[in-house]
């Protein structure tokens, strides 16, 4: 199954391949979440890479895991060239931040994008840890 701790060796991978820098802050072999939550998570992740490697033409990605007592978020951060969904440029045919939102509101998650042009892309999904 997939883990947030397995996604994020792969991620590791393929933007080191990109040529893009990574930095990880947090701790994701101690996040408690069942399997559906990090199944979930990872998938988030992986999308956000793709994102990042496919359109942001960054140099470096930097991950953040954060817990508190019932919530978990992953945030992901480059400095690419952004696009922010709504105009021209930004607006796209593709699957991906949809798949990923309506992934999260099976277990009460949340996402957020914030992009600036020319300054970067930020998403940060937000999952609650037991889904009910
Ligand atoms: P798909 O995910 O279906 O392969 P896609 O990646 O184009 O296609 P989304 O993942 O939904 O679709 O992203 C929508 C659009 O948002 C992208 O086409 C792109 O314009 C913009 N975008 C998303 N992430 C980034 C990013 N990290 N940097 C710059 N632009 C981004
Ligand atoms: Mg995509």
């Amino acid at each position: 199954a997939l883990s947030i701790q397995g996604e994020l060796n792969n991620t590791k991978a393929i933007l080191e391949a990109a040529g893009i820098r990574i930095s990880v802050s947090g701790e994701p072999q101690k996040l408690g979440a069942p399997p559906l939550v990090q199944n979930i998570l990872g998938l988030c992740l992986r999308e956000a890479i793709n994102n990042v490697v496919k359109h942001s033409g960054a140099d470096t990605c930097s991950i953040l895991l954060g817990e508190d007592t019932h919530k978990i978020t992953l945030t992901v951060t480059d400095n690419g060239t952004g696009a922010e969904l709504g105009r021209p440029e930004g607006v796209s045919s593709g699957r991906g931040l949809l798949g990923m939102k309506e992934r999260l509101e099976l277990i009460q998650g949340t996402l957020i994008y914030s992009s600036i042009p020319g300054k970067g892309t930020t998403l940060s999904v937000k999952v609650p840890k037991v889904v009910k």
